[in-house]
């Protein structure tokens, strides 16, 4: 279904085929690698199409919606997996041992309800794909069980902004959009989403909401949660769609049923989303703290700062090993990068009160003071250019996905993982979650960094994200992954954390899950999958078995 003559995504890694370092620039990354790490890299091959031995398919497409589907080697080994490490590992080896049997591509919600019938008759397994940018294996296309095959089902035909409400400032936008798209749709009428991941460039608006995504604001608006005002869904007994409202007080809410669903109870359609005027008035301002307990001052004065009621819409605390990587510190210091941002009013006073409160918990102030733009011209997935630690460490953000295929090629285990926290915990939290992880690595690769950053916080607690680099063994990387995955998620469960603070459940959390969630409450979700799914076609083993 992909042009092959278009610059189209690649089907192993991250991104687009043409971008991401060039040969020079891979160099560059092995010898920085190399002296971090101490030791010496090599750069394997990326993978070729043309040499990859995908199993046969088991089943072919129903015949009323073959001109919707495909079998071709592409778009099925494209479809095999999200983009977590263990995936781009498989990926970069040429391993595509579980392609789904075709991919389908419905074009409207007909086509959907069509394939869910047709799939519940035939006892084949629907996996809902997004932008397939899944950390977690939600994508992933296995067989088990008496199934007679899987269906990865492409929701990105369905990509349009369907009405404007510009009164309520709310949308009804199809949820196979992706971001960049969703965006350009919405600028014209002065309005954005404002939803922001990582993965915004090739991920969904329907992935989003099928896994609580967490996107740009660190406070306040943390979750695409929170943007939803209601939802259509189809799912293999019909359609459910919820009333557009601004807030309701009509027991438990059926958008809360669907919101982190992934893909296992229906297949989002499309959304009503709550919309922000595109901001004009910008204040930034990089805080460092220095010394060897940086980090806690430094995270004390995001405590003070989320409950000041100052909303920042950025407050990311980078630790001095993430600093120094995204080129926004020294390496002896931990880097507050702190923003806000209004289409309404000037940020002075609120910038002046917030530098204040750095101030009193040790942090270093900017000496030419914070950068105060107005009328800042919007642009692309942050808005308007950054400069100094903030600039640096964004760029630094957009170019990771591409920086680590390149590092899997050289056998270089790199995981991040994320969760969140009360305060009462953090300190104890942070420091036995980190010996856990560092103990991990050293046990599995002799040697390696745990670095940790804040994505979001809140009043009551903090969502820190944990990075981990290690040389791994080429051959074993995954053995070995999987073992400091588990030290990890174990010690964020034993700590008081949740298991994920935003990249969702799937596959790889799913034991520490349902350790997580109260079993009765696990059973009634259950019950609502034989309610919704009684054929359990829909992505089996994500959430309920
Ligand atoms: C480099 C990188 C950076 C990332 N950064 C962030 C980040 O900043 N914040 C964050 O929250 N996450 C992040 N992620 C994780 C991922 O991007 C999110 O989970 C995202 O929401 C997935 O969207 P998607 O469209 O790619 O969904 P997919 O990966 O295609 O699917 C994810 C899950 O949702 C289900 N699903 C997808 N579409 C639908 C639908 N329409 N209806 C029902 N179910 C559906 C799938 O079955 C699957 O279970 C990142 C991932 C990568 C690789």
């Amino acid at each position: 279904m992909a042009d092959p003559g278009a610059d189209r995504r690649s089907f192993w890694g991250w991104g687009l085929e043409s971008a991401g370092p060039d040969a020079a620039q891979q160099d560059g990354i092995r010898k920085t690698m190399e002296q971090r790490l101490g030791a010496s890299l090599e750069l394997a091959a990326a993978p070729e199409l043309d040499d990859l031995a995908l199993p046969q398919s088991r089943i072919a497409p129903p015949d009323a919606l073959a001109s919707r589907c495909s079998t071709g080697p592409y778009d099925r080994a494209g479809h095999s997996y999200g983009k977590s490490y263990r995936d781009v590992v498989r990926g970069a080896r040429g391993d595509f041992s579980s392609p789904p049997d075709f991919v389908a591509f419905p074009q409207d919600e007909g086509d959907v309800a069509a394939l869910l019938d047709w799939a519940t008759d035939a006892q084949v397994i629907v996996i809902p794909y997004g932008g397939g940018s899944s950390v977690v294996g939600g994508v992933e296309c296995l067989l088990e069980g008496d199934y007679r095959g899987v269906v990865s089902m492409d929701l990105t035909r369905l990509d349009r902004v369907l009405e404007i409400d510009r009164a309520s400032r709310a949308a009804r936008i199809q949820a196979g959009i992706l971001g960049p798209a969703l965006e350009n749709a919405l600028r014209p009428h002065g309005l954005t989403l404002r939803h922001f991941p990582q993965s915004f460039e090739f991920s969904t608006l329907g992935g989003w909401i099928a896994t609580r995504s967490g996107g740009h604001y660190a406070t306040l608006y943390t979750h695409i949660d929170d943007f939803v005002e209601g939802m259509r869904v189809i799912t293999p007994s019909g359609p459910v769609e919820s009333r557009r409202l601004p807030g309701s007080g009509a027991g438990p809410s059926p958008d809360r049923l669907f919101l982190g669903s992934e893909g296992s109870l229906g297949v989002i359609t499309e959304a009503w989303m709550r919309l922000q005027d595109r901001p004009t008035h910008r204040a930034s301002a990089t805080i460092r703290f220095v010394g060897a307990d940086g980090f806690l001052r430094g995270a004390e004065a995001v405590r003070a700062l989320s409950q000041s009621g100052l909303a920042p819409t950025n407050c990311r605390l980078l630790d001095s090993g993430e600093a120094l990587q995204s080129g926004a510190g020294r390496g002896d210091e931990s880097v507050l990068v702190l923003g806000f941002e209004s289409a309404d009013h000037g940020l002075q006073a609120w910038m002046d009160r917030a530098l204040e409160i750095c101030g009193d918990a040790g942090g270093l102030l900017p000496e030419d003071g914070a950068q105060i733009q107005h009328q800042a011209k919007a642009s692309g997935a942050g808005g308007a250019q950054r400069e100094g630690a903030a600039g640096a460490w964004r760029n630094a953000f957009l170019q990771a996905p591409y920086v680590r295929d390149v590092l899997v090629r050289m056998a270089v285990i790199c995981e991040t993982f994320e969760t969140a926290v009360t305060w009462d915990r953090f300190p104890e939290f942070h420091r036995e979650v980190t010996a856990a992880v560092q103990n991990a690595i050293g046990r599995v690769c002799g040697s390696g960094t745990v670095n940790c950053r804040f994505t979001h916080a809140y009043p009551d607690g903090a969502a820190p994200y944990y990075s981990v680099m290690a040389p791994g063994r080429r051959g074993s990387e995954l053995e070995q992954w999987a073992e400091i995955k588990a030290a990890a998620s174990e010690a964020l469960i034993a700590h008081g954390g949740t298991i994920t603070h935003h990249h969702a459940v799937g596959r790889d959390h799913r034991p520490w899950y349902d350790v997580q969630r109260p079993d009765l409450f696990g059973r009634a979700l259950d019950a609502a999958k034989r309610e919704l799914d009684p054929g359990h076609i829909l992505n089996p083993g994500v959430i309920i078995d």
